[in-house]
This record gives structure tokens, sequence and C-alpha cells, in this order.
């Protein structure tokens, strides 16, 4: 089983109330394979609700934030840093109640970017880096990607 970021699969949990659906996975739930697929939304898990103002990691990246040397934040200047980390502890305790080992996140979100998320600034900055939940992840041996890394090969392999 494979676990995947909620609104790539379309539901309706972004900070805006819509899905960012991704074809590729959703034509794999299309051909039957939805057994194997796990959605899960870190944010709406930590008790965000939805809508809930955007947020960006201020002063690091996800791994630091688990450290507690960075900070997420909100555009109204409130501190989410607790609620983004209940969210990341509960997918990783899922993750191994599952016996997950391989996730597939969305890019560049607080959250669930892989490899890359906005700076903090809210100027579409992007840095390098992970969100709170794929470090988290990362730093118990689980195998995450990014929508952007997927190709029908990979899929193949991985299901
Ligand atoms: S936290 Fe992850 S699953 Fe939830 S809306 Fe953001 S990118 Fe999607």
């Amino acid at each position: 089983m494979i676990l995947v970021s909620a609104c790539l699969l379309n539901h309706p949990v972004r900070y805006k109330g819509d899905g960012n659906p991704c074809p590729l996975l959703l034509e794999l739930l299309a051909k039957g394979k939805g057994e194997e697929i796990f959605p899960f939304c870190p944010e709406v898990s930590g008790g965000l609700p939805t809508p809930r103002p955007p947020a960006e990691i201020k002063g690091g990246t996800g791994a630091d934030v688990l450290q507690l040397k960075a900070k997420v934040v909100n555009k109204e200047g409130q501190d989410v840093t607790a609620a983004f980390i209940d969210g990341a502890q509960k997918c990783a305790q899922l993750c191994m109640e599952k016996g997950i080992t391989v996730a597939i996140l969305k890019q560049r979100s607080p959250s669930c970017g892989s490899k890359a998320i906005y700076d903090g600034t809210f100027s579409s900055k992007i840095i390098a880096g992970q969100g709170v939940t794929a470090a988290l992840l990362t730093s118990i041996g689980i195998k995450v990607y990014g929508e952007d890394d997927l190709t029908p090969e990979l899929l193949e392999k991985l299901l």
C-alpha cells in the first residue's frame, strides 16, 4: 500500500478548500487500484480547518521544524507549528501501523513537499527542502516521492 497526499486524489483538503488532482493517480483509481492507495492529509489530520489561511515554513525546512528550530506560520501571522507536527506524527504512526514504506506527496507544500517548499515569505519563492510530514516520513525510512517524480513506469514498479 502507498500513502498519497489526499489533495492529489482530488479530495477537497487544500487550504483553498479544493483538491489538486494528479491525472496519473486518478487513472490508477479508475483502473481499480484504489485498495492499494491510502489518502492522507496531514494538515487536516493535525486539526486545521478547510479552508484555512495558507501557511509556510519560516526560518528553515520541515526537518528544522521537527527539531523546533523553525516555525510554520500562516499568512495571518498565526503560529501553526503544533498542528503541522501533530499531522506529521499521525501520518508516521499510520504508516508504521499499516506497514507503508512508500509515499507520494504534493510537491512544495509545507507539509508534503518532498524536495521543494516555499521560502516563508509568501512571495512564491521556492527553496530546496522538505515539508514537515515529508521530513518525518523520510527520517523513519519511508521513500517519499513528489507527484512530479511520477511516470507510468515508476507507478507500475511501486504497485
Ligand atoms: S497537507 Fe498535503 S495532503 Fe493536505 S492539502 Fe496540503 S499538500 Fe495536500
